[in-house]
């Protein structure tokens, strides 16, 4: 048996068997790892409230040979979304997150993810919704290879740099206006440049910004269609964000 302790972050809990909890856990040192709770929905000693989902915990775990699910012993909490009153903006913005990284390989190491989604956490932590969870999407892009190239249309090659740009659910890259596919939709300039700035920022540098639900709706609405097209999935969350 190997024991582990690490940083965690919890993305989803179910019922799983009489009184245990299977529990999806996105760890620093081994990616995304799936373990048992025993008893943990009789007994809240040993866990507490850090199963509640986009807990960060340093958790304790063995991996037993030739098992795939390892056994969760305990989890230290490091920081809760339970630590501020519920509100279904944050609640909405924190399930994305966490439905996002649930779609990450099993056992694939993902530091640049960790730490993105810790940086973003701990901003959505103090209250702050639309520009961290802007962030985590197109960041999510870039790190997974997905993030078309800006600055040129695609067929044509024109230099779309300072103008808007057009993209599709269906194709890579972005295009110009007269080489548009069919079903296209058009991402403005401010937020073309707003993507730039999000990639040479950090997630605490914006946010000294005021950044209301209204700012970069499209850029948000082109980096999930983004993460979905390359999951083949739709992202139920940010249907649930779209809606607040
Ligand atoms: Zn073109």
């Amino acid at each position: 048996m190997i024991q582990h302790v690490g940083e965690a972050i919890v993305l989803r809990t179910w019922p799983f068997q009489e009184a245990d909890l299977l529990v999806s856990l996105f760890t620093r040192e081994q990616g995304r790892v799936k373990g048992v709770a025993r008893h943990a929905m009789r007994s809240r000693r040993r866990f507490g409230g850090a199963l509640e989902p986009m807990t960060y915990v340093r958790a304790t775990y063995a991996e037993k040979p030739r098992q795939e699910l390892v056994r969760l012993d305990a989890f230290e909490i490091l920081s809760s979304p339970l630590s501020r009153p519920i509100d279904y903006a944050r609640t909405a913005g924190l399930e994305l997150v966490a439905e996002v990284l649930e779609e990450l390989p099993e056992g694939a190491v993902e530091d640049a993810v960790f730490r993105l989604a810790l940086a973003v956490l701990e901003e959505m932590q103090v209250g702050r919704v639309w520009m961290p969870v802007t962030y985590f999407c197109l960041w999510m892009n870039r790190l997974m290879g997905w993030m078309p190239e800006l600055g040129h249309c695609v067929v044509c090659g024109l230099d779309l740099r300072g103008g808007p740009v057009w993209y599709s659910a269906t194709s890579d890259g972005v295009t110009c206006a007269d080489d548009r596919r069919g079903g296209s939709v058009g991402l403005s300039a401010a937020s073309v440049s707003e993507a730039q700035r999000i990639f040479k920022g950090t997630v605490k540098g914006l946010a000294a910004e005021a950044w209301p639900k209204e700012r970069g709706v499209d850029l948000r609405r082109f980096a999930v269609e983004t993460l979905e097209r390359h999951l083949e999935r739709r992202l139920m969350s940010a249907r649930a964000l779209g809606r607040v």
